[in-house]
């Protein structure tokens, strides 16, 4: 019984651990198929993704009923606009990508992707359709190709290396004396943070899902690189609609609209310059941000 039982909580920390990462976190899904908690609805047809508008419709979520998470967020997000989501830590920003994800189901509302409710269709084909840049990249202990082609295993190697090539770490990887094949991960060649993400760009872009969410990095990077990979990810965003989770708002300046959570509820929404006029909770945090020159949120 001991030996059976220890393997079994070691599994159950493990789920709840990989519930809050949004890292690796197909791979992670398919090793954990088994104990999944939403189900496809019999006969569940496969989304069908057009423009990709997402919409959260009056959305309630608790993990726990005693305590309401998200509290009638209702935003939208039209096909190929930027919406970007700030707020204090614990607000429920990350709570969002994962009902979009599908690790949950709302408790009250709906989450509709071009009109469909994302319970309605496929796990797979929904996931399919998102593509997630995590705040930190965890590499598999294998080449930076497996790294880079995960995101597609279909893909050609002129595809891979065509994803690299745009997300800028090509000429890094040619650089390597074994090039594509040289190990990364714990036990491989350790890789920047900049270099990481860049491998997470790559991944997303042979990818090439309608829909992006950025969990971006509180800290991992420096001011250079930060500003040249915010300009890569914008690149990438350009064309399709993106979910930000800000912890930086200086990079968000540009978002077609800006969601201000606070305890689950939204406090502010608008244009960076018409919320910085407001003097409400955006200004503050902004403010805030100014004088410490840190992240809000970590
Ligand atoms: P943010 O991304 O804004 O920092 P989160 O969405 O991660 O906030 O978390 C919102 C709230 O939900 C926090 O109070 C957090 O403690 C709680 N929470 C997150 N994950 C779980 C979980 N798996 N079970 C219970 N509570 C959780």
């Amino acid at each position: 019984l001991i030996q059976l039982s220890i393997p079994l909580n070691y599994l159950g920390m493990v789920y709840r651990e990989v519930k809050q990462a949004l890292s690796n976190i197909q791979r992670m899904y398919d090793l954990l198929d088994e104990a999944q908690e939403v189900a496809d609805s019999p006969g569940a047809p496969a989304l069908a993704v057009r423009g990709a508008e997402l919409r959260f419709e009056h959305v309630d979520f608790h993990y726990d009923p005693a305590r309401a998470i998200l509290r009638d967020v209702d935003f939208s997000i039209p096909a190929g606009k930027t919406v970007a989501v700030v707020g204090t830590t614990g607000a429920g920003k990350s709570t969002l990508a994962r009902l979009l994800y599908r690790f949950y189901d709302v408790s009250a509302g709906r989450i509709l992707i071009d009109g469909q409710d994302i319970r309605s269709v496929t796990q797979d084909s929904l996931r399919a359709a998102i593509g997630i840049v995590p705040q930190d990249t965890v590499l598999f202990n294998d080449s930076i190709y497996y790294n880079i082609a995960y995101g597609k295993p279909s893909a050609s190697r002129e595809e891979v290396i065509a994803a690299a090539r745009s997300a800028h770490i090509h000429d890094f990887i040619e650089s390597l004396p074994q090039g594509y094949d040289s190990a990364v991960g714990e036990r491989g060649l350790k890789l920047s943070g900049g270099e990481k993400q860049r491998v997470a760009i790559a991944r997303t872009l042979l990818k090439n899902p309608a829909l992006l969410v950025f969990d971006e990095a509180t800290s991992a990077l420096d001011t250079r690189t930060e500003k040249i990979i915010q300009a890569e990810l914008e690149d990438i965003a350009r064309e399709r609609t993106t979910l930000v989770i800000a912890h930086r708002l200086s990079t968000i300046v540009d978002a077609d609209e800006i969601i201000v959570l606070d305890q689950g509820c939204i406090v502010e929404r608008g244009h960076h310059a018409a919320l910085l006029a407001a003097g409400g909770r955006y200004a503050a945090l902004w403010a805030m941000q100014q004088r410490e020159a840190v992240p809000v949120a970590a």
